[in-house]
């Protein structure tokens, strides 16, 4: 029996940072050394349209797949005992869970479960609750097409969005990483479930993945590449405006006949204002409720939902 959860990461909001220390993790992940990651991404950038970015990008990239393969990259260069491979991929449909692939492309939906406008990337993993319930065994994620997409370094400069950060933290989920602010913690992180002007590793993702694969030779901890330092000096930062409960909305009666898909409901939150920019957007409050699946062959259970929190 498979499971499966998802994890996304959604625009929007701006988290107060303090120098507290306490990552999250998912629960399964991976028992190899290494595994590889299909890089769909320029195949599937025909579904930017409009969206598509020139090249090179920003920071000097000269490809999407290139900034992906880097922020795999920084991830395995913090970790002792996890490589995350990366080889070109060519599926232009960006990501098809079936396959048994673990890909990262551009596309609006995945296994079914439509990314909703607010996120930016839904990463997906299979584990095995009954026979190896701590090991995932395949990961993907979709990278949403609606949006802008660049690399650059810095503050969010929205609505053009870096990919990096966005690789950085998906790639953190497919290792086993969650969200810390969805567990109540107020740190710095690229794992928050919200977007920010954080543009790299910092301490806490890094503890987080170190606890999971081991610190690497010569690295003391948390803090190599990317990451802040071990204790970073508490930064006063602005208040973020206060962020509005979620509205309990009536959730629709899911699941179609055939196959129980999960049918998480998002729940749209009136935003306050934003990163930079004139045009308010509405902060997603995807609230995924847990869907306990029958039996058939695909057991699916949804969780996680970014849940913007106020600080
Ligand atoms: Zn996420």
């Amino acid at each position: 029996m498979k499971k499966l959860l998802f994890l996304a990461l959604v625009a929007f909001a701006v988290f107060q940072i303090s120098p507290a220390r306490a990552y999250v993790l998912e629960g399964p992940s991976w028992g190899v050394p290494s595994f590889t990651v299909y890089l769909n991404l320029t195949a599937s950038q025909g579904q930017l349209g409009a969206n598509l970015a020139t090249f090179p990008l920003i920071d000097g990239s000269t490809s999407y797949n290139q900034v992906y393969a880097n922020a795999e990259a920084i991830w395995s260069s913090n970790l002792q005992n996890l490589k995350i491979n990366t080889v070109i991929g060519s599926n232009a449909q960006g990501v098809t869970m079936s396959n048994g692939l673990n890909e990262v492309g551009f596309s609006s939906t995945i296994l079914g479960y439509a990314l909703s406008q607010y996120t930016l990337g839904l990463t997906m993993y299979y584990y095995n609750p009954s026979s190896n319930p701590n090991r995932m065994t395949q990961t993907s994620t979709a990278i949403n097409p609606g949006w802008r997409w660049n690399s650059y370094r810095g503050n969010l400069t929205y609505p053009v969005i870096d990919l990096q950060r966005v690789a950085l933290h998906e790639s953190g989920h497919m290792i086993g990483l969650g969200h810390p602010d969805q567990a109540g913690q107020v740190v710095n992180a690229v794992m928050n479930s919200s977007i920010s002007n954080t543009d790299s590793l910092t301490a806490d993702d890094i503890a987080g993945g170190q606890n999971l694969y081991g610190t690497p030779a010569g690295q003391t901890g948390a803090g190599a590449q990317g990451g802040a330092s071990p204790t970073p000096a508490p930064t006063p930062t602005p208040k973020p405006t206060p962020t509005p409960k979620p509205t309990p909305t009536p959730k629709p009666t899911p699941t179609p006949k055939p196959t129980p898909v999960p049918t998480p409901t998002p729940t749209p939150t009136p935003a306050p204002t934003p990163i930079p920019t004139p045009t308010p957007v509405p902060t997603p409050t995807p609230t995924a409720t847990p869907v306990p699946t029958p039996t058939p062959t695909y057991p699916v259970t949804v969780t996680a939902g970014p849940t913007p929190t106020t600080p």
